[in-house]
């Protein structure tokens, strides 16, 4: 951008970044290529944007500042809920990618050096940060992918937990030691591994970044971020809080883009390591590829998960457990329910009254507090989601609550990505809304005539990111937990995604990799271990013995 362009648009971007306020001849040039985010802990989203308004630059943040990139590709993001472009993103230059990636291995060399004490004091103050600005965060969420601000709210939550479970560092981190034999001690402390490169989906555009960046930083490492290039705004806030927290210049980094972008964090030798939450065929490249070349990788990807219902439930803790599990978020979680498996005729009766209470859900816009689910991502995501509504019915299955003509009363969202509530049954394995993850507002229901066998269907699908059973038997219960597959189980729970004390723990198809995200196997997956053995003698040494050629049996 030239100088007087730059000069000509500051009056003009309004939600994510614009030039400094400074006018002086000095700054223009300065101007023309550093921002500040224009948003602020006081001022942000809280509604759909008018029409003609510009769509804002995305920054990258390289060096503790926010640049614009040179790139001559930029993407068009909408507002899910309009489909007007709200923002344009960049694909980070070749040079650019590089300068992020340089940034952060020099950075490392500085800040594995701070002491664990500095490093969580600038912890705690991120999570201070984090928390005031949390609707911030949350109105940007709300614009760039649609969901609720109530639920926005959660996702910043959810991340705001890591970063506080990431401030027992000094705890996690504790090293554990003995003297071996006589004044000769051994300890083994973990280290840093250098670069961490975290690839992220647009559905929890704040909580994925915090699933890494507040445990990245509190051991000593150092990042380079690739949000969604759909939802990049909440990572941009949060660098921009990390900094305010102390993190010095380099540590984080963020950049953005598509295929080359992760290209370039799965190739470059100096990232050791990489964190990606996305969908199957992405995660499985960047898993194979990226461990090829040694580095340690964890890939959270897709999921299908089931709730299954026995007939000694509380038949209203069930419906509208199902109800929010299925719809909320409008389907877009890796742990929604997407399929209900009642067992027996009785509770196949229930689904009548998830169908009458799924109904009176209002679908919306993410910034009218009335609503309980906002639209799909992309008219993509709408249209594929409708196909397999649709195959399904070819393929023998009912529709017995239609999202598919919902329109929504405000004309302001006349062209939104909205899916109405769909309920879907006589499911079976092997139609398109069983075997595939929707990702929409869709529950498909399956029924079976025992709990062994809603086992056996649940065991037999390659996802195992979480499943739920509905009872009031403990042995019942019993029986599930130690016979089920999943890595996430919910006991009158629909979705048990496990408190940052734990990890994140979904299976099979669900997960690549060994060590999971945060608790204490994403410290593990982001440090490596060494030993340090020391002898410092009490004794007098002896003079005129011969060295010992023989392996070493210390007593
Ligand atoms: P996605 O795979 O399309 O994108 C994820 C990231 O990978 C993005 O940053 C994207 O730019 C990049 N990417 C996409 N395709 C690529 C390709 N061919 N080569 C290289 N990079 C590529 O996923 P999404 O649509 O953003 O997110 C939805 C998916 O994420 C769903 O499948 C959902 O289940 C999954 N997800 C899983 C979890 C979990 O914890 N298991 C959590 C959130 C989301």
């Amino acid at each position: 951008m030239s100088v007087s362009a730059a000069l000509k648009t500051r009056s003009t971007l309004f939600y994510g970044a614009r030039v400094p306020q400074t006018i002086s001849r000095a700054c223009l040039v300065r101007a023309a290529r550093f921002f500040t985010l224009s948003t602020t802990t006081e001022n942000y989203p809280t509604n759909h944007v008018a029409d003609g308004t510009k769509p804002y630059i995305t920054p990258s943040f390289v060096n503790n500042e926010f640049v614009k990139s040179s790139s001559d590709t930029w993407f068009d993001i909408h507002d899910p809920a309009t489909n007007q472009v709200v923002l344009q993103v960049p694909q980070s230059t070749p040079e650019e990618l590089e300068q992020a990636v340089a940034s952060a291995e020099e950075a490392f060399h500085v800040w594995k050096e701070y002491s664990i004490i500095r490093r969580q004091g600038i912890a705690f103050k991120f999570v201070q940060l984090l928390r005031e600005n949390m609707d911030r965060i949350a109105g940007i969420i709300v614009l760039e992918q649609g969901k609720t601000f109530a639920d926005a709210k959660g996702d910043v939550l959810r991340g705001l937990q890591v970063a506080e479970a990431a401030c027992n560092v000094t705890n996690d981190m504790m090293s554990s030691g003995l003297e071996v034999a006589t004044d000769m001690e051994t300890k083994m402390i973990r280290e840093p591994l250098g670069v961490i490169g975290s690839i992220c989906p647009f559905n929890f555009p704040a909580m994925v970044p915090l699933w890494s960046l507040p445990l990245v930083l509190v051991t000593g490492n150092t990042a380079v971020i690739k949000p969604s290039e759909r939802v990049p705004g909440a990572s941009m806030i949060i660098a921009e809080l990390a900094k305010k927290a102390g993190v010095p210049s380099g540590v984080v980094n963020i950049v953005h883009g598509k295929h080359d972008t992760v290209n370039k964090i799965v190739e470059d030798p100096r990232i050791k390591a990489i964190t990606f939450v996305g969908g199957d065929k992405a995660g499985a490249y960047i898993h194979k590829r990226g461990s090829e070349l040694g580095k340690r990788v964890q890939a959270n990807l897709g999921a299908k998960n089931h709730l299954v219902v026995l007939p000694d439930a509380n038949k209203s803790q069930f419906i509208n457990a199902v109800n929010g599990a299925a719809f909320g978020a409008a389907g877009q979680r890796c742990m929604a329910i997407s399929v209900l498996v009642t067992v027996g005729p009785e509770t196949k009766a229930w689904v009548e009254d998830i169908v009458h209470d799924g109904a009176q859900l209002k679908v919306g816009s993410g910034f009218d507090p009335s609503s309980d689910l906002g639209p799909l991502v992309n008219p993509t995501a709408l249209t594929r989601a409708i196909e397999i509504i649709d195959d399904s019915e070819k393929q023998g299955a009912k529709v017995v609550l239609d999202g598919r003509n919902f329109k929504p009363s405000d004309p302001k969202l006349a062209k939104g990505n909205f899916l109405g509530p769909t309920v879907i049954t006589g499911v079976k394995p092997g139609m398109r809304a069983y075997d595939e993850e929707i990702f929409a507002p869709v529950l498909s229901v399956v029924n079976v005539d025992t709990l062994d066998e809603a086992i056996t269907l649940v065991n037999a699908n390659k996802y195992g990111n979480g499943v739920s059973l509905f009872t009031l038997s403990g042995a019942s219960a019993q029986k599930f937990t130690k016979n089920i597959a999943p890595g996430q189980v919910g006991i009158n729970v629909p979705i048990p995604v496990p408190l940052p004390m734990f990890s994140f723990t979904g299976n099979k198809g669900s997960f690549l990799g060994d060590l999971n995200f945060y608790g204490k196997a994403g410290i593990t997956f982001l440090t490596k271990p060494k030993t340090i053995t020391t002898l410092w003698k009490t004794t007098p040494f002896e003079e005129g013995l011969k060295p010992s050629t023989v392996m070493p049996t210390q007593q």
